[in-house]
């Protein structure tokens, strides 16, 4: 039995109207941590496991350290998470209530994952949250139920952070004879890493994060998911923390599900009708879902 479940496929009668175009919805928010990344991280996890590791380390304070914390509590075996002192209250609760050791240190991630490398033994397996193989292949599952649930879209609508996300969906799309299934791959405007680099031509690294969509904010994406926007069709579009909200508030109305601005960043193109959806007729849309906005936090972001 894999870790992550199977989600529903549903169209959405609200979002298709917005739209003015059929919209479906792979709900990877109701995985049981949260989100899609319990896909690739429960693979990635039992694939250590199996090879006697005993524990699992993360520095992940957002979905891929809860992702991993879940596995680990699933599987009997000692998860530790370093995070950084900027990691919400909510975040630190989540990983604590899957009784995984977190360990909260220095000022940033970087500091944070430096930490975390320094307690790695021979026993230990790292979990990296986007850059992985083993957790492309995990992620790949949720297009191969797809393909089992419903119709061939003409496009997949996905957020991408540090592009695992995007790298296990083209996988999965080309593993099932779908490989011709264009992405658009949606951003928020201060975590645009692939936009820029697609700009750029070459894998850039930005700056600063400057997006209140955390999950998104991978200052330079994974070599896999730079080299597909030249392997494979992808439109790269950006979105503002504003809209992203906006669209987290209109899909809980919605579809009674609450979402991190990360997953809303690719709700705002069908809610507006995006030009980027021009020449398509049948949109999924991957709700990756996240774990840690809560509403009072939505709220006060929409506000500041
Ligand atoms: C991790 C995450 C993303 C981005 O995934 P990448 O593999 O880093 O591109 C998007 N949304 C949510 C909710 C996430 O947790």
């Amino acid at each position: 039995m894999p870790l992550h479940i199977e989600t529903p496929l549903v169209t959405s009668r609200p979002l298709s109207l917005a739209a003015g175009r059929q919209v479906t919805l792979k709900l990877e928010a109701l995985q049981p941590p949260g989100s899609f990344k319990i896909r690739g991280m429960g693979a990635a996890c039992e694939w250590h496991a199996s090879r006697g590791k005993r524990r699992f380390v993360s520095s992940s304070g957002g979905n891929a350290g809860i992702a991993a914390a879940y596995a680990g509590r699933e599987l009997g075996i000692a998860v530790t998470v370093v995070v950084p002192e900027t990691s919400t209250a909510h975040a630190r609760e989540l990983i604590r209530q899957q009784n995984a050791e977190l360990i909260v240190h220095g000022k940033a991630w970087h500091e944070a994952n430096a930490l975390a490398m320094s307690l790695l033994t021979e026993h230990d397996a790292f979990l990296h949250p986007f850059d992985d193989p083993l957790l492309w292949t995990g992620h790949a599952t949720m297009i191969d139920e797809a393909v089992r649930q419903g119709d061939r879209p003409d496009a997949v609508l996905l957020s991408v952070g540090g592009g695992g996300l995007m790298a296990g969906v083209v996988e999965g799309l080309r593993r099932n004879g779908w490989g011709d299934v264009s992405v658009i791959a949606v951003e928020t405007i201060g975590a645009d890493s692939l936009n820029q680099a697609a700009q750029a031509g070459e894998r850039i690294a930005l700056d600063a994060i400057t997006s209140i969509a955390t999950s998104l904010g991978a200052k330079q994406v994974c070599e896999q998911a730079f080299s597909l926007l030249q392997s494979h069709p992808v439109r790269c579009v950006t979105v503002t923390d504003q809209a992203a909200l906006a669209a987290c508030e209109r899909f809980l109305d919605d579809h009674r599900i609450l979402v991190e601005p990360a997953c809303g960043a690719s709700l705002v193109l069908a809610y507006a009708n995006a030009p980027a959806l021009a020449n398509f007729q049948n949109v999924m849309v991957i709700v990756c879902g996240g774990a840690t906005a809560t509403v009072d936090q939505l709220r006060a972001w929409r506000t500041s």
